[in-house]
C-alpha cells in the first residue's frame, strides 16, 4: 500500500476522537515508524552483540561507582582517573569496559524485558509493531527475498508452545541472563532465523512473527488484557462507497473480521481504512470476557501454553535460583550418586552453549546442575500448570463453560508474575549496585494481590452458567469458583515463598 492509498483512507483528522487520531498519525508517518525502528535495531544489535566480545566484567565491578556506596575499593580504584600511569590506564579502560558490559546486561533484561511485557498489557503489541527490531527485520527481509509460499509446516498452532518452553529451558542452562555470550547465541541465532524466514517466505510480511517467534503466543495472551485496541466497525466498512487496495497487515490478519487485539501487532498502517478502523479505548476485560464484538475464539493451544507456559514453566525458571528447595534435592542426589560410586554427572560441562561453562569466574555447570535444572522447571510445569489444567477443567464443566475462555481468567496473574519473575534481574541489578530496596516488598505484594485478585472476578464473570446449561444453576456456579481459586492459590503461594519466605 503506497502512502498515496494511505492518505487516501484516513478520515479527516478533526472528525475522530482523540486515541484514533492517533492511530490516523501512524497511518500517515510510516517513515518516522520506520526511522525509530531501525534505531532500535542498532541499539538492540549493539546490547547483544558487543558485550559477547568484551572479557568477562571484574566480580568486583559496579555500574555506578559510588552513588549508592555499594562499589568495593579495588571498582573505585580502577575507574578513579589516578595518575594515568600504563597501570592506571589499563585498569581505568578495564572498569569503563566493564561498565559497559553491565549496562548492556541491566538495559537488556533488567530494563527492556520487564518493560516490554508490561507494555503489552498496557497498550496492546505496540512493541511487535512498532519497535520490535526482529519484526522489522524479518519484515524488511521479507520485502527483498524470494517470498515463497508459507509451508503447512510452518502455520502449525503448536510453534508459539514449543519455541517459548525450549528458549526458556536452554536460556536457564546456559546461564543466559548472566553471560552475553549465552544472550548472543540465543537472541542472535533468533533474529537470524527471523531474517532467514523473512527471506523464504512471504512478500513484504512478518511470517516469522505471526507463527515462529518464542514470545508470539505469549504476547497474544498479553495483548487480550490491553485498554487499547484497533476497532473493526464492520458495517462501516461494507458501506464504504469506493473500491480500495487492500491493507498491508504485515502479521496477514484478516482485518475486516478483527475482533480483538490479540494477534493485532498495532502498527496502525489500517487506522482510518474505509473509515471503518480507529484506536479505541475499550474494557481491559473485554476481549477475556468476549464482550462487545466478542474476541476470537480462544484456542486450547493458547490454554496450555497460559497454563503449562507461563505458569508451569516460567515460573520454574524464574524460581530455581532462590528455592533451597533446589539447593536441598540437588544436594541430595549428589550424596546419593557419590554413595553409589556413579560419578560422571558431577563432571563439568563439556561447553559453554551446552551447559553454563566459565572457569574464569568460577561458574561452571555439572551434568548433575543441568539436569537438576531440567527436573526442577519439568516438575513445575507438571504439578503447577498441570493442576491449573484440571482445576480449570472441573470448573468448566462444573458450570458447563468453555474450558479453554475460561483459562483466559488466568491472563492477569499469569502477565503480572511473568513482569515480577522478569524483574527479578532487575532488582538484582540494582542490589548489586546498593540501591536501597525497602519499597519492593509491598510492592511485589501489591502487584501479585492485583493479579491474584483481578483473576479471581475474571473468574466469577466467566463461570456465569449459560441458560439451559448446568441444572445446579447458581449453586454450580459457586462450587465451580471455588475449584477456580485452587490454582490462583497455588500460584499466589509460589510467588510468595519466592519473595517472602526464601
Ligand atoms: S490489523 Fe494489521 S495493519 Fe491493522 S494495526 Fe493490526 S497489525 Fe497493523
Amino acid at each position: 500500500m503506497t502512502q498515496a492509498h494511505i492518505l487516501n483512507f484516513v478520515a479527516p483528522l478533526q472528525r475522530r476522537p482523540r486515541l484514533a487520531r492517533l492511530g490516523d498519525w501512524m497511518a500517515r508517518h510510516r517513515r518516522a515508524i520506520l526511522a525509530a525502528q531501525w534505531v532500535i535495531v542498532v541499539f538492540y544489535l549493539a546490547l547483544v552483540a558487543l558485550p559477547a566480545f568484551l572479557p568477562h566484567p571484574h566480580p568486583e565491578a559496579r555500574l555506578f561507582s559510588s552513588d549508592f556506596g555499594a562499589s568495593s575499593a579495588i571498582d573505585a580504584n580502577r575507574c578513579a582517573i589516578g595518575e594515568q600511569s600504563p597501570t592506571d590506564k589499563a585498569a581505568y579502560a578495564a572498569c569503563w569496559r566493564d561498565r559497559l558490559v553491565l549496562l548492556a546486561q541491566y538495559l537488556f533484561w533488567g530494563v527492556w524485558w520487564p518493560f516490554v511485557i508490561l507494555s503489552v498489557m498496557l497498550m496492546g503489541r505496540v512493541w511487535c509493531g512498532v519497535l520490535c527490531p526482529e519484526g522489522a527485520l524479518t519484515e524488511f527481509a521479507s520485502r527483498h527475498g524470494r517470498g515463497g509460499h508459507i509451508p503447512k509446516w510452518l502455520r502449525w498452532s503448536g510453534w508459539p508452545v514449543v519455541a517459548f518452553v525450549l528458549t526458556t529451558v536452554y536460556g536457564q542452562l546456559v546461564s543466559v541472563y548472566d553471560y552475553p555470550q549465552a544472550a548472543l547465541l540465543i537472541l542472535g541465532g533468533s533474529t537470524a532465523a527471523a531474517v532467514a524466514v523473512g527471506w523464504l517466505y512471504g512478500r513484504g510480511k512478518r511470517v516469522w512473527c505471526r507463527y515462529l517467534c518464542p514470545v508470539s503466543g505469549v504476547f497474544a495472551l498479553l495483548a487480550r488484557l490491553a485498554p487499547i485496541h484497533f476497532h473493526v466497525d464492520r458495517a462501516a466498512w461494507s458501506a464504504h462507497p469506493h473500491r480500495t487496495a487492500a491493507v498491508d497487515c504485515a502479521p496477514l490478519l484478516d482485518v475486516k473480521h478483527l475482533k480483538g487485539g490479540a494477534q493485532c501487532h498495532a502498527c496502525g498502517r489500517c487506522s482510518g481504512y474505509r473509515d471503518a478502523v480507529s484506536l479505541a479505548a475499550r474494557s481491559p476485560n473485554a476481549e477475556i470476557l468476549g464482550t462487545g464484538l466478542g474476541s476470537d475464539k480462544p484456542r486450547s493451544g493458547e490454554a496450555v501454553l497460559l497454563m503449562f507456559g507461563m505458569l508451569g514453566v516460567a515460573i520454574g525458571a524464574f524460581q530455581w535460583t532462590v528455592s533451597p528447595w533446589f539447593v536441598k534435592g540437588k544436594q541430595a542426589a549428589a550424596e546419593w550418586l557419590v554413595a553409589h560410586d556413579i560419578l560422571w554427572p558431577l563432571a563439568d560441562s563439556p561447553a559453554w552453549w551446552l551447559l553454563t561453562r566459565y572457569p574464569e569466574v568460577g561458574d561452571v555447570f555439572s551434568w548433575l546442575d543441568g539436569a537438576a535444572i531440567l527436573a526442577w522447571i519439568s516438575i513445575y510445569a507438571m504439578v503447577l500448570g498441570g493442576f491449573a489444567w484440571l482445576m480449570v477443567r472441573a470448573a468448566a464443566r462444573l458450570a458447563g463453560v468453555d474450558w479453554r475462555r475460561l483459562a483466559l481468567g488466568l491472563v492477569p496473574l499469569a502477565g503480572i508474575g511473568l513482569f515480577l519473575g522478569l524483574s527479578m534481574m532487575s532488582v538484582t541489578h540494582l542490589r548489586a549496585e546498593g540501591v536501597p530496596l525497602g519499597w519492593l516488598p509491598p510492592l511485589r505484594a501489591v502487584l501479585l494481590a492485583i493479579g491474584l485478585l483481578w483473576s479471581t472476578w475474571l473468574g466469577w464473570q466467566l463461570l456465569k452458567v449459560p441458560a439451559g446449561v448446568g441444572a445446579g444453576g447458581a449453586a454450580a456456579r459457586r462450587l465451580a469458583h471455588l475449584v477456580w481459586l485452587l490454582p490462583l492459590s497455588a500460584v499466589g503461594a509460589i510467588w510468595w515463598l519466592a519473595f517472602f519466605v526464601w
